[in-house]
């Protein structure tokens, strides 16, 4: 499908003109424009008003040189990120991401997909994202806490609590927070929820490590219900084995399902008697090993090199959990032909969309990244809450809230589909949900 309205088409030539090397970027917001199509036409206002023009501008691109010393005492430099794509609805916020693959498009389309994400929690925060081309992996402690000081030396200028909140993302866990907020603090002097994602000890959420896997699951079995259906007895693959990944297993698995195989950058296992969940905890984070180990204590299982044939088992459900483009079309093919009928996604874009295409072509449920993965930063704008309160909610609190808001996002999303003539195609359902309350508060903000 293409883009029909000529008004947007012309945004779109504008954009392509002003970003031609973001391919990521103008791959999302063609996407964005293509569902948002028979919204805009309902509201001539949007345009008149210039809404359109602004919101696939980011309001801010920071880029900013990162040197750090390594052990051997020889010099690097890295290159930093942070792109602060629209305040509308609240301060931005987004994750940071350290991964080599790291480039201002990388930045600059998740700050944009965040927009709309952060929009359909309900909770008033805006768009953005940051990062860099720094690899943690095989870096010591102290080196990862020196390239996060240099990295904090630039940023802590553009951020604050209620202006910009970073988070985690790829590469980016506790420990990398942690080091990123001790130099915020000592830079600034202020005990502040600056970061989301904190230890339990100086701010965090409970919770909130849990949040996106868990809140990835709530907004499935939601999806599910409405379909009749639910993860118990189903036979799920969870691609990653990171924070989400995990989180997704263990929760899908609570609600009576068998996950069979996750996967790292390098490979994936298959357990035919169900993922040992705290083995894979025990590797990834405790020894920061490979999946492949997961073999030398579960006979049962296999490993098997590369990622994508992952996808290639039989299985009822999908969760992708690892990165963004690792379901392709092929990839996609071999899902729909095995039988799985559901493929939800916990990664931030991690079918292509000729991918994602099929999946809707083929009747399959689709939940969107957008949606079903905004768990995680609902449950920072709760971390955020309970700073400005200083004052904790329990596990269990932090959790009925997280259900509570992917609950409410699957049927705004589905609401928004079948309203705008998309029944059941929820890929376009959460654009538009997320794109008209934005939309309204630009409208109601003016032109800035
Ligand atoms: P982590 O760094 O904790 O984990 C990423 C996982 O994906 C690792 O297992 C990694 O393996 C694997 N991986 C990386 N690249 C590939 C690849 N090309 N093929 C297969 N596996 C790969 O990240 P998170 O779990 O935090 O994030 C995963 C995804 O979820 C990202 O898209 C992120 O943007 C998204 N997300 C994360 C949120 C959060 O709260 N953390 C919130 C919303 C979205 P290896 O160990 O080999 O690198």
């Amino acid at each position: 499908m293409s883009i029909q309205n000529e008004y947007l088409q012309n945004l779109m030539a504008t954009v392509e003109k002003r970003n031609p090397n973001d391919k990521q970027f103008l791959i999302t917001v063609r996407s964005v424009l293509e569902s948002i199509e028979p919204v805009v036409e309902a509201h001539p206002e949007y345009v008149k008003m210039g809404v359109l023009e602004m919101f696939v501008e980011p309001e801010r691109v920071i880029k900013f040189r990162v040197p750090w010393v390594d052990d051997k005492g020889e010099v690097h430099v890295n290159r930093g990120y942070r792109v602060q794509s629209n305040s509308a609805i609240g301060p931005y916020k987004g994750g940071l991401r350290l991964h080599p693959s790291v480039t201002e498009d990388t930045v600059k389309f998740l700050a944009f997909e965040q927009t709309l994400k952060n929009s359909l929690t309900g909770l008033p925060i805006g768009g953005g994202k940051g990062g860099s081309d720094f690899d943690p992996k095989g870096k010591s402690d102290m080196e990862v806490m020196r390239f996060c000081q240099s990295f904090m030396s630039e940023l802590y200028r553009h951020i604050g609590p209620d202006c910009d909140v970073p988070a985690g993302d790829i590469g980016v866990g506790a420990r990398e927070i942690g080091y990123l907020y001790g130099e915020y603090k000592r830079l600034t002097g202020q005990y502040c929820g600056v970061l989301t994602g904190k230890g339990l000890t100086y701010g965090g959420s409970l919770a909130r490590k849990e949040a996106t896997g868990y809140g990835l699951c709530y907004f499935t079995e939601e999806m599910l219900n409405c379909a009749g259906k639910s993860f118990k007895g189903q036979t799920v693959v969870v691609s990653g084995s990171g924070n989400v990944a995990m989180y997704a297993c263990e929760k899908a698995t609570q609600l009576g399902a068998k996950v069979v195989a996750m996967s790292d950058s390098n490979g994936y296992v298959y357990d035919p008697n169900g993922i040992d969940l705290d083995a894979v905890k025990l590797i990834k984070e405790v020894r920061r090993g490979r999946i492949r180990e997961y073999v030398a204590d579960h006979p049962a299982a296999e490993y098997h090199e590369g990622c994508s044939g992952i996808w290639t088992i039989k299985c009822d459900i999908a969760l992708p959990c690892a990165t963004q483009n690792e379901i392709n079309l092929e990839s996609a093919r071999a899902l729909i032909a095995n039988g799985c009928f559901c493929v939800s996604e916990g990664a931030n874009m991690p079918s292509t969309m000729e991918a994602i295409d099929a999946f809707i072509e083929a009747g399959l449920l689709f939940g969107p990244a957008k949606a079903a993965n905004a768990g995680g930063v609902a449950t920072s704008a709760l971390e955020m809450s309970q700073n400005s309160m200083r004052y904790s909610w329990t596990f269990e609190e932090v959790d009925a809230k997280l259900k509570q808001i992917m609950v409410g996002i699957y049927h705004n999303v589905a609401d928004a589909a079948s309203t705008y003539g998309f029944a059941n195609n929820f890929e376009k359902g959460a654009n538009i949900a997320g794109f008209l309350k934005v939309a309204e508060a630009m409208l109601a903000q003016g032109v800035c």
